[in-house]
């Protein structure tokens, strides 16, 4: 693992690359989801010391022993967003617990995890402890299916995580299922409006707004200046982002369905008389057939939008102004996701009062991407749209995903009287344990 690793650091250009190509990030978005994901590889480097057991004598000659058994052979289904990131999240976790992993890729991204497969020969993985399938619905159907398959980790959109994890479920198979989000940033008029205006930025237009961690509302408290000022630098920093596949610039959306379906939301909003602050509907990139849409800034006026509620999965901020903390986590209370939000302030106990209250699983204080880092686990929160079956993605949820914990309780009677053994200075201290180490 430990050579996968530098593998990975010294083809990170050769995947960024590759990941240009068939997802259409920028080059930067591209080295990043190769860096993140050598993150999780660097923490499974770890778990031989972290993935502990315990063992405790519990009363007289009774002693308790905790010890962390693989699984099996493991699947992982994972969407097109991050092609190697997210594969990463538990591969490299399952194997180092001792699974063996076989591995669906999107497939609207086959090549990335390709390379990956022939860096992992490189690196001298046994043959077969990582296996990779291509295909569709059929493919994963067949997996969860299989018998000997004895767990599943999915990520990707809402619906079809349900029927993963219901599917997993009615077999009694060990599940965990990431879903869509509808992350919620609130600024409050103490914010420091230079610098939330360019993490919203960054947080809603990065990766064409293909994150599962990205800002989809905006909640504006009150009226004021700030907010206005706030408002107009969002604007003003989304409009310098340029299509392309360049540092800085913004890539094309996945696909046509996708294009179809973000443009849907747009027009849907106009319909409803919300304001269009920066319309990225005619974005063109130099004759490139992609499917482009540039950073668009919707204000709505109306809190029934279809753009306010539903996942777009595409560069498209929608702002809400409300009059209210309280009707702030009202808005973001009642939304049926629960992956990420977000407060802009600089008053550490306002960001405490709604880190508190938010109704989601990743919060974030004046971070509109709050990624945990490993080890601390990724996931949304349980009983939401965003989040089916059970544990977190990485960290410490991944180490209790991929393990079964075995408990042995044991009681050894001595069966006769110990000889007392002589000591003396002259004793022979082969393990050198007398202090002289
Ligand atoms: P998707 O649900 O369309 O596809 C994900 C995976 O499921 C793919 O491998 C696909 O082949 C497979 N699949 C598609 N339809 C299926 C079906 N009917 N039965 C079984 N398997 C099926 O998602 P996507 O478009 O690739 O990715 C975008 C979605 O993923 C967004 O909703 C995004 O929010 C979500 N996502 C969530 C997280 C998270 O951590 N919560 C992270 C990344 C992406």
């Amino acid at each position: 693992m430990l050579k996968f690793h530098s593998l990975i650091q010294k083809h990170a250009q050769e995947l960024a690359e590759i990941i240009v190509m068939e997802n259409g990030k920028n080059i930067t978005e591209a080295l990043a989801d190769v860096a993140k994901g050598n993150e999780t590889v660097e923490y499974a480097c770890s778990l031989p010391q972290l993935a502990q057991g315990k063992k405790l004598r519990v009363s007289g000659q009774v002693s308790c022993e905790d010890r962390r058994d693989p699984l099996g052979i493991i699947t992982s289904i994972v969407p097109f967003n991050f092609p190697f990131m997210v594969p990463m999240w538990t591969t490299p976790i399952a194997l180092v617990l001792g699974n063996c992993v076989i591995l669906k890729p999107s497939e609207k991204v086959p090549m990335t995890m390709r390379r990956v497969v022939s860096l992992m020969e490189e690196a001298g993985f046994p043959p077969g402890v990582f296996q990779m399938i291509q295909g569709t619905a059929n493919a994963v159907t067949s997996l969860i299916d299989n018998s000997s398959i004895k767990a599943v980790t999915f990520v990707g959109s809402s619906p079809v995580a349900e029927l993963v994890a219901n599917r997993c479920r009615a077999i009694n198979k060990r599940v965990t299922a990431l879903g869509g989000a509808k992350n919620h940033l609130v600024a409050l008029s103490d914010c420091d409006v230079e610098q939330a205006s360019s993490d919203i930025v960054v947080s809603f237009a990065g990766c064409a707004g293909q994150r599962c961690m990205a800002a989809s509302v905006l909640l504006l408290v009150g009226h004021g200046p700030t907010q206005t000022d706030l408002l107009q630098m969002v604007v003003s920093k989304s409009q310098q982002i340029q299509p392309g596949t360049g540092p800085g610039a913004m890539g094309p959306v996945i696909d046509q369905a996708s294009f179809e379906k973000i443009n849907m939301y747009i027009e849907d909003s106009v319909k409803n008389g919300a304001e269009m602050l920066l319309d990225g509907r005619h974005a063109v990139c130099g004759g490139s057939n992609g499917c482009w849409i540039g950073p668009t800034v919707i204000h709505h006026k109306n809190a029934s939008d279809r753009a306010l509620h539903e996942e777009i999965f595409g560069p498209v901020l929608s702002v809400y102004t409300v009059n209210s903390w309280t009707e702030a986590i009202a808005i973001e209370n009642a939304n049926p996701f629960g992956n990420a939000a977000c407060i802009y302030t600089n008053n550490g106990g306002n960001a405490e009062w709604f880190v508190h209250r938010f109704r989601a699983a990743m919060l974030g204080i004046n971070i509109g991407i709050p990624v945990p880092r490993e080890p601390f686990s990724f996931g949304g929160l349980y009983g939401t749209k965003s989040k089916f079956g059970d544990m977190d993605i990485t960290g410490d949820g991944a180490m209790e995903f991929f393990t079964n914990r075995i408990k042995v309780t044991s009681k050894w009677v001595v069966s006769a009287q110990p000889q007392e053994v002589e000591t003396s200075n002259t004793a022979v201290d082969h393990a050198n344990f007398a202090g002289r180490m």
